[in-house]
């Protein structure tokens, strides 16, 4: 396939919103694309060459960018930056210049899907010395053969500013549409995506044979979306939603997914990156397990020998990188704290019931380091209420109540899990959010460049971000150097297309650091954009940063449903 035809679809569905129009759009555009190029088409679409476990990255900055668009369009680098100043997108930048240049000549030749995705696989793959000239010099001839609306499209994906606000979600429906003619096939198609990680080898397989995708299995070095927990705002509404369950202590740890065939392990975060590296010691105790394939996830912290406790999630960090990973493993030594089990010698685990899992769990766990996250059955609020404050005594966030009869809900945000946690304010939670934009510093802290964030949530219906708080106080002078040291990094020209606001900050940033935000209340105002209905929209009273929220990228912040559920049920909570 041309990639012309894709810069074409591309190009109708970032001008439009609807996700029903986009949706079917997208559905008549995959049924006319050879299946065996499904693949590399639709990672292109989600703005990536690879899922993020394979971290085929292209890594190429703006810098590098202006240098191949003026090397092709035969322009100097500062007519390139002073055109990128005034249009704010390099994309168009880079289709005006080369437009003026191909009226000139008409060398190009056709630019094939296949051919453009491995040459940008190329280009994420070629390292070392000399490896800058050698990207933009790819870039060139890319940018040499390409039409101008399809260098549009180039330059956006190779700077990671694609966004055509089409959502995996939407890409789902699409395919389920392609083969039924409506949505009906999307749970099937969920379970697949949620149990792999990646929705390039699901649109393969459906393509192939859809009836392959309901029998689609768990495997080794696919990780699974991890799943999320619901909230409620005591023990009595989870004793009344769930009944009867399990209660296991909530760790502020780092959730790590492990994976083991044969000699062969790998450690996945929280966001599905590759983490083994950085986890010699359990890399060694998981290739002990007698099991010769096995999955399953935890929450690792690490322990605090002279103080006999467990230190946080950003401690543990810390130290980390302080002490270097050799170093901070024998004197800070990792436990995992094993909370679940998905797959065990070709056994996929993740349709048996909670209960069923947790024997397994139980005939493994604990090893030396694998520890079993211990849990203890209840069937009165009275009973998890005072598993609760234990909890809360001995520091930790607060409990996790898990439905005795539930399978695993990767990828998905179900009653299956709900966490209560130890309170701010009216608050039954705290919140991660993305950072859309900065402030200067007033007063007394001008010297610091820096004086507070713009944070923004996530709405999965449109693929937007919108906004939710104005952050300003509670930073210490250290957190102000260091959130203008990296948010001065990603500084952009206009605020991201995928945000809605009504409040502007002095500097746009990229969306990419997500903070945990406590607070004190939720509140409707006219500033903040989050499901904003007749001009009123959900905001934050009193917001404060907990920590920068490394682990998590910017999809994955609350959404505006939580929020919009969070906010009803602090009414419940004043009771
Ligand atoms: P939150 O990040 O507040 O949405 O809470 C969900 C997170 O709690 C999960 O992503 C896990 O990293 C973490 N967690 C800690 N302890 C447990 C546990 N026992 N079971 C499941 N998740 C846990």
């Amino acid at each position: 396939m041309l990639f012309r035809e894709c810069a074409e679809v591309f190009e109708k569905l970032e001008s439009i919103s609807k996700r029903l129009e986009m949706t079917s759009i997208l559905a008549d555009f995959f049924r006319k694309v050879p299946s065996n190029e499904i693949q590399p088409l639709i990672y292109m679409i989600q703005g990536i060459l690879s899922p993020p476990f394979l971290s085929v990255e292209l890594g190429l900055g703006e810098r590098f960018a202006i240098s191949a668009i003026a090397s092709s369009a035969g322009y100097p680098i500062k007519e390139v930056e002073k055109n990128f100043a005034k249009s704010g997108d390099l994309g168009k930048t880079a289709e005006s210049l080369l437009e003026k240049k191909k009226q000139l000549s008409l060398s190009s030749r056709k630019l094939d899907l296949i051919y453009l995705y491995n040459s940008l696989v190329k280009i994420a793959k070629t390292s070392g010395a000399g490896s800058q000239e050698l990207k933009i010099k790819l870039l060139t001839e890319l940018l040499n053969n390409s039409t101008p609306l399809e260098s549009r499209f180039i330059i956006r994906f190779v700077i990671g500013e694609l966004r055509l606000g089409v959502g995996d979600p939407t890409i789902l429906d699409a395919l389920s549409v392609l083969k039924a003619g409506d949505k009906s096939l999307r749970e099937e198609l969920d379970r697949a995506y949620n149990i792999c990680a990646d929705l390039g080898l699901v649109a393969k397989i459906f393509m192939e044979s859809s009836e392959q995708i309901k029998h689609f299995k768990v495997k080794p070095f696919n990780p699974l979306i991890p799943a999320l927990a619901e909230r409620l705002s005591n023990s009595e509404e989870i004793i009344n939603k769930i009944g009867k369950c399990a209660v296991e202590n909530k760790f502020d740890g780092l959730r790590l997914q492990c994976h083991k065939k044969g000699e062969l392990v790998e450690i996945y975060s929280r966001k599905l990156e590759k983490m083994t590296h950085m986890f010699p010691d359990l890399v060694k105790e998981i290739k002990s397990l007698k099991q010769d394939e096995i999955i399953f996830e935890g929450e690792a912290l690490a322990f605090n020998k002279k103080q006999d406790r467990y230190f946080s999630f950003q401690e543990t960090i810390r130290r980390r990188r302080k002490h270097g990973i050799e170093e901070s493993s024998k004197e800070f030594p990792l436990n995992l704290f094993v909370f679940d089990i998905f797959y065990i010698d070709g056994r996929d685990l993740t349709k048996e019931s909670y209960t069923q899992r947790r024997k397994y769990l139980e005939q493994i766990f604990p090893t030396t380091l694998l520890k079993l996250s211990e849990n203890k059955i209840v069937s009165t609020a009275e009973e998890m209420e005072i598993l609760f404050q234990n909890a809360i005594k001995e520091n930790l966030e607060g409990i996790m109540a898990k439905d005795l009869n539930s399978p695993y809900t990767a990828g998905k945000r179900k009653f299956a899990w709900i966490k209560l946690k130890k309170s701010y304010g009216k608050s039954v939670d705290t919140i991660d959010a993305v950072i859309v934009g900065y402030y200067l510093g007033k007063g007394s802290r001008a010297k610091f460049k820096f004086g507070g964030v713009l944070t923004a949530i996530h709405n999965p219906d449109s693929g937007k971000f919108e906004t939710i708080a104005n952050i300003g106080s509670g930073f210490t002078e250290e957190e102000m150097n260091n959130f203008e040291k990296i948010l001065n990094k990603i500084k952009s020209k206009k605020p991201s297309k995928n945000l809605i606001f009504k409040t502007e900050p002095d500097f746009w940033v990229k969306p990419k650091y997500v903070v945990e935000i406590a607070f004190d209340e939720i509140t409707q105002s006219p500033t903040h954009t989050c499901g904003m209905e007749n001009d009123k929209g959900y905001a934050l009273r009193f917001p404060r940063i907990v920590k920068l929220r490394e682990d998590r990228s910017e999809n994955e912040v609350t959404t505006t449903k939580e929020i919009i559920d969070m906010y009803w049920l602090q009414f419940k909570n004043k009771k």
